[in-house]
């Protein structure tokens, strides 16, 4: 048996035949696997979905409770039987509750890593390495370029800005799953204490993430009419509101953005953002080259992003290499930029 005999391409996503199912597919299916709760992984109107208890959670927070047929639970490091195929989820350090899945059969073991980072993140469990024969990876960040500094030393930036100018709000541009969560537990890491304001749209995962066991501390929403009594307040935002009328409302406003992308200074530029945090969920490109060489993978493929350039490295490497050249799956900027539409369009937000 070969590895594509297990996994195939379809326009749905990922195959796997032997056991029916999709990995996070682009459409609605029968049976799915999701790695993530981010939305271009995790779909609404599946059949059966299996995934983490915390998956499940943040699909049910955004679509409703009613978002598949029926959901079942799986901890990380349990084997679950589908037919001839074993599958097991195991910690992949994006967001709470992603996972890679290893998928084994007939004698071969194959890894979907779904997004990952190997960075330190207080808000999920850490990417643990698997062996495999083949890896799919994720490749947002795959270009040498990407080298990902330490997100403690970024958070330092911006509370050097708040020592600076007391009197001015910085609004914190942040991807509302994950991104977020992660840049207040890190201010906490480094002794900030006073209360985080938060935009409309960043409440329910926020309050999710409480529920879900991670302590983030002080959170308020910002009240209508209160924007400008927050001078000297770090408030969270969808990106997309940073440009918004909301933003000019705040005393003096400091735009910042935490992303990966801001390594890219024309992008900052290019959005008005006087703040860029270097701060990804995803890994950079010397993370991606060690975790490849971890797994021992003697075939590796390669997924949304920059695919060609890891793909050669591989080469190079002696490694078996392709990229899959799926269409349909974001970054997370763009992501994060529909999700600022969308709560602009709510009143509620
Ligand atoms: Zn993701
Ligand atoms: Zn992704």
């Amino acid at each position: 048996m070969q590895a594509r005999d297990i996994l195939s391409l379809t326009p749905a996503g990922l195959y796997c035949p032997l056991a029916d199912v999709h990995i996070d597919p682009l459409r609605p299916v029968p049976r799915a696997l999701i790695t993530h709760g981010h939305s271009d992984h995790a779909r609404a109107g599946h059949g059966a979905v299996l995934a983490t208890a915390e998956t499940l959670a943040i699909m049910a927070a955004r679509y409703g409770e009613g978002f598949c047929g029926t959901a079942q639970a799986v901890r990380y490091g349990e084997a679950v039987t589908l037919g001839p195929v074993r599958v097991t989820f195991l910690p992949a350090g994006h967001v709470l509750g992603s996972a890679q899945i290893l998928i084994e059969a007939g004698g071969l073991r194959i890894v979907v890593s779904g997004d990952y980072k190997r960075a330190s993140d207080p808000t999920c469990a850490p990417f643990e390495p698997v062996r495999c024969d083949v890896f799919i990876t994720e490749a947002t960040f795959g270009l040498p370029v990407f080298r990902h500094p330490d997100a403690a030393g970024e958070i330092d930036k911006l509370l050097h800005s708040l020592t600076l100018f007391p009197e001015r709000a910085h609004l914190l541009g942040a991807y509302p799953l994950g991104k977020a969560q992660r840049l207040v537990a890190l201010l906490r890491q480094r002794g900030y204490d006073r209360p985080v304001y938060l935009h409309g749209a960043m409440e329910r995962l926020m309050q999710l993430y409480g529920e879900l066991g991670i302590a983030l501390g002080d959170l308020r929403k910002v009240e209508p009419g209160g924007r400008e009594s927050l001078g000297g307040a770090v408030v969270l935002c969808p990106p997309g509101a940073l440009q918004d009328l909301w933003a000019r409302r705040f005393p003096d406003p400091v735009a910042a953005f935490a992303s990966g992308w801001m390594r890219v200074r024309a992008r900052a530029r290019q959005r008005g953002v006087e703040l860029p945090l270097v701060v990804s969920d995803h890994a950079g490109w010397d993370e991606l080259c060690a975790t490849i060489r971890e797994t021992g993978a003697g075939e590796v493929w390669v997924t949304h992003g920059e695919e060609e350039a890891l793909v050669h490295w591989c080469t190079r490497e002696g490694l078996a290499a392709r990229p899959l050249n799926m269409l349909g799956y974001g970054d997370d900027e763009a992501e994060a930029e529909a999700v600022a539409e969308e709560a602009v369009a709510e009143p509620s937000a």
